[in-house]
């Protein structure tokens, strides 16, 4: 008989699937973390009831989270992930030639090996690189110690709930911030602001005080339902959000990356917010 997982993010509304088989349950020490097969969107990662990532739709998230700062820096060598268990983000950064060392800092060492195992085609062997180094940690921990800088700061955390929540503090941002090198840039997935529209406010007001220059892009991913995904964007040069597009393209062309969702017209574009969001942002 198929079951359905019907996901528990917002109250009162919820994104269902079938569960056509499961691939892996279990209760890590950090979170409740499923892997099933869906007939629509392939295999499904969901931790603690909320869909991380799907095989069908996830490149639209990995390529925007990566190559809308990795592009816009243009020579960004080392690169921190904080999260990105599924392995996702860490094969798309990986993916520019200039980029020397990744390290990924992730609390839940289950997400690698699960997602490894049943997820195979997010990290695609990322994780065996020889310019990657993992780290079993907690985010907000590492960037507050650590003595290493980074040219990008990519935050591929769950919601702010649970082990994720500290992913959205005060403390986290200011942790980031230590640890960039001049010109370098911090992102992060900051929710579906139709729905989670506090959360966009509420990175505004911590992040903001903390950089030049911070707002939010966009991109609409299926399995993130609601609507836009955004993700929060800050660095100390404004110039560095919107880059020459001759230069962008050639960046692009240069990297020699094939995407399927990300392109420089689409990189131009997604900072173009919803009047909805800069009213929320401006009555901070
Ligand atoms: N794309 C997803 C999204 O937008 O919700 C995120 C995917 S990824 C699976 C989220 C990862 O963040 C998980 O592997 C989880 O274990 C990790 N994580 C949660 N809290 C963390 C923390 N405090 N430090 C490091 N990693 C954390």
């Amino acid at each position: 008989m198929t079951t359905t997982f019907v996901e528990k993010l917002h109250p009162g509304y919820g994104q269902a699937f079938s569960i056509d088989e499961v691939l892996f349950e279990h209760r890590t020490e950090h979170q409740e973390l499923l892997i099933f097969r869906n007939a629509s969107f392939g295999r499904v990662m969901a931790l603690d009831g909320i869909v991380q990532t799907t095989e069908r739709d996830e490149f639209i998230y990995h390529e925007m989270l990566t190559h809308v700062p990795l592009l816009a820096h243009g020579a960004a060598r080392r690169v921190l992930i904080i999260g990105g268990g599924d392995g996702g983000m860490l094969r798309e950064v990986l993916k520019h030639p200039g980029v020397v060392s990744v390290t990924q800092v992730e609390i839940d060492a289950a997400v690698i090996e699960m997602c490894k195992r049943y997820l195979p085609n997010h990290s695609a062997g990322a994780f065996d690189d020889p310019r990657v180094d993992i780290v079993i940690a907690d985010g907000v921990e590492y960037v507050t110690q650590t003595q290493a800088r980074f040219d990008v700061i990519i935050s591929d955390c769950t919601d702010p709930v649970g082990p994720g929540e500290v992913l959205f503090s005060s403390r986290f941002y200011a942790g980031c911030k230590r640890c960039l090198n001049p010109g370098g840039i911090f992102v992060a997935q900051n929710g579906v602001a139709f729905l989670q529209l506090d959360e966009v406010a509420t990175t505004a007001r911590r992040l903001g005080p903390l950089f030049a220059d911070q707002t939010f892009y966009s991109a609409a991913v299926p399995t993130y339902a609601g609507g836009l995904m955004t993700f929060a964007w800050a660095s100390d040069d404004g110039a560095l959000r919107a880059p020459d597009p001759a230069i962008l393209q050639q960046r692009y062309r240069d990297s020699g990356i094939r995407t399927r969702f990300y392109n420089p017209q689409v990189h131009a574009g997604c900072f173009a917010l919803p009047q909805y969001i800069l009213d929320a942002l401006a009555a901070i």
